[in-house]
C-alpha cells in the first residue's frame, strides 16, 4: 500500500478569478493532499462567499474594505467561522499565515505585487501566476525568493513548460548550463490574421474571444495585443536567468506546445499538452510528484499537424516594446506595465480603441524616464507615475485610490 501523501495547506490570492477556479478544481480532486486554508480576492464578495461555503477555509480576505464587511456579515449570518481580513495588509497577511505552506499568487495586475512579494519572503512554496510582479520588480522578487529559500513554481503555462524542460536541480534565476535559447510559444490571439485596418474598430468582446484559452479579461486583451507575450519575455528573463537575446517568441496557433528549451548540442526539449491551465497548476501543486488534473489526454493523431510562424512586430508592436523595456531595465518594465493596465481597462470600458493600447504604452514610455529600482517603493512610485501619465495622455479621469 502507498503511504498517505503529505497534506498541504494552500492559500489562493485571486481565488475568484480564472486561475483561482482552475486551482480549486484541481484541489477538489485531491482532498487527501490539499486543504484550502485561505481564499482572497478583490471585491466580488458574493463570489468569494460561494467559495468559502464550499471549501470552508479558516481565513478569507478582500482587498476592498466594504466588500470585506459585506462578506463578514454574510458569514456570521450563516454561522460560518471563517475569519475575514481586508486591504493590502490583509492580502499580505494571508500570504504569510504560519499555517499556510503553499501560496497560489493569482491576483491580476500590479495589484498582486505586494502580496506576491510577501509570499516570496516567507520561504513557502509559491505558485506564481501573477507575472506582473516579475515585470514590476523582478530583481527584488527573485532575491526575496533566494534569501527566504522559497520554492518558486511557475504556473504561467509557457514558464511551467520551460521549468519542466530545464534540469530540476537548478537554483532560481540561475541560468541552466548548456542552454542556448528559450522559445516561448504564443497562440497569436484572436487577431493573428485579421486585416490590419479592421483592428482600429474591434470590440472588447472580440478581443476577449481567445481562440484557445478561457482567461480573465485583462490577460485576454493582453493576448490580443501580444503584450502578454511581452510580459512573459520579462517573466522568463527573471525566472530562468536568461538574457533577453536568448529569449525568442514563436507563434503556434494550436497552443499544444507550451514552450521549448534549446541546448547547445542542438537538442530542443518541449512540453506538450491540451491548452488547459489545470495541467501547469497540478504540476506545480504536486512537484516533484505528479497528480491527475482532470485534463483530457492529448491525442496527437487526431490533431494531425502543428504550425509555427515568426511573430510580426508591425502587427504586434507591444512585443517590441517589452524587449525594449527589458533592455532599458530599472523601472522601464514597470512603466510599460502600468500604461498597459490603464489602457486595457479603458479599452474594456469602451473609452478608447484597441490600437490606442499600444499607442498609449509607447507614448508613456517616451514621457516617463526609467529610474533606479532598489526597493518596493521605487516600483510602486514608477507604477503610480506612469498610470497618471497614461491617463492624462488618454484623457481619462484620475481615479480616487482605494483606502488601504
Ligand atoms: P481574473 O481577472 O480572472 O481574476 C483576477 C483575480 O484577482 C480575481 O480573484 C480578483 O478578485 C482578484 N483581484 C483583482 N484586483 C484585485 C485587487 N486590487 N486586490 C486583490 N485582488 C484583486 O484573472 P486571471 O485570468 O485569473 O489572471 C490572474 C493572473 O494570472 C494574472 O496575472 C494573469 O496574467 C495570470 N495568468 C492567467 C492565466 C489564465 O489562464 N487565466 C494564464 C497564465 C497567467
Ligand atoms: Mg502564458
Amino acid at each position: 500500500m502507498n503511504p498517505s501523501p503529505v497534506q498541504r495547506n494552500v492559500a489562493i490570492l485571486g481565488a475568484t478569478g480564472s486561475i483561482g477556479a482552475s486551482a480549486l478544481d484541481v484541489i477538489a480532486q485531491h482532498p487527501d493532499r490539499y486543504r484550502v486554508s485561505a481564499l482572497a480576492a478583490g471585491r466580488q464578495w458574493e463570489a468569494l462567499l460561494t467559495l468559502v461555503e464550499r471549501f470552508r477555509p479558516p481565513v478569507a480576505a478582500m482587498r476592498d474594505p466594504d466588500a470585506a464587511q459585506q462578506l463578514e456579515g454574510e458569514l456570521r449570518r450563516r454561522n460560518l467561522p471563517t475569519r475575514v481580513l481586508c486591504g493590502v495588509e490583509g492580502l499580505r497577511d494571508v500570504a504569510a499565515l504560519p499555517e499556510v505552506d503553499t501560496v497560489i499568487a493569482a491576483i491580476v495586475g500590479a495589484a498582486g505585487l505586494e502580496s506576491t512579494l510577501a509570499a516570496a519572503k516567507t520561504g513557502k512554496r509559491v505558485l506564481l501566476a501573477n507575472k506582473e510582479t516579475l515585470v514590476l520588480a523582478g530583481a527584488l522578487f527573485m532575491s526575496a525568493v533566494r534569501d527566504s529559500g522559497a520554492i518558486l513554481l511557475p504556473i504561467d503555462s509557457e514558464h511551467n513548460a520551460i521549468f519542466q524542460c530545464l534540469p530540476q536541480d537548478r537554483a532560481p534565476s540561475t541560468p541552466a548550463r548548456g542552454v542556448r535559447r528559450i522559445l516561448l510559444t504564443a497562440s497569436g490571439g484572436p487577431f493573428r490574421v485579421t486585416p490590419l485596418p479592421e483592428l482600429e474598430s474591434v470590440s472588447p468582446e472580440q478581443a476577449c474571444a481567445h481562440p484557445k484559452w478561457r482567461m480573465g479579461r485583462k490577460i485576454s486583451v493582453d493576448s490580443a495585443t501580444m503584450m502578454n507575450k511581452g510580459l512573459e519575455i520579462i517573466e522568463a528573463h527573471w525566472l530562468f536567468g536568461v538574457a533577453r537575446e536568448a529569449i525568442e517568441v514563436v507563434i503556434h496557433p494550436e497552443s499544444i506546445v507550451h514552450s521549448l528549451v534549446e541546448y547547445l548540442d542542438g537538442s530542443v526539449l518541449a512540453q506538450l499538452g491540451n491548452p488547459d491551465m489545470r495541467t501547469p497548476i497540478a504540476q506545480a501543486l504536486a512537484w516533484p510528484e505528479r497528480i491527475s488534473s482532470g485534463v483530457a489526454p492529448l491525442e496527437l493523431a487526431r490533431l494531425g499537424s502543428l504550425n509555427f510562424f515568426a511573430p510580426d512586430l508591425a502587427r504586434f508592436p507591444c512585443l517590441g516594446m517589452a524587449y525594449e523595456a527589458l533592455g532599458a531595465g530599472e523601472t522601464a518594465p514597470a512603466i510599460l506595465n502600468a500604461a498597459n493596465e490603464v489602457a486595457v481597462e479603458a479599452f474594456l470600458q469602451r473609452k478608447i480603441g484597441f490600437l490606442d493600447i499600444a499607442r498609449a504604452c509607447e507614448a508613456t514610455m517616451r514621457r516617463v524616464p526609467a529610474t533606479p529600482l532598489l526597493s518596493l517603493g521605487d516600483a510602486l512610485d514608477a507604477d503610480r507615475e506612469a498610470r497618471a501619465v497614461a491617463r492624462e495622455l488618454l484623457k481619462l479621469e484620475q481615479p480616487q485610490p482605494l483606502p488601504a
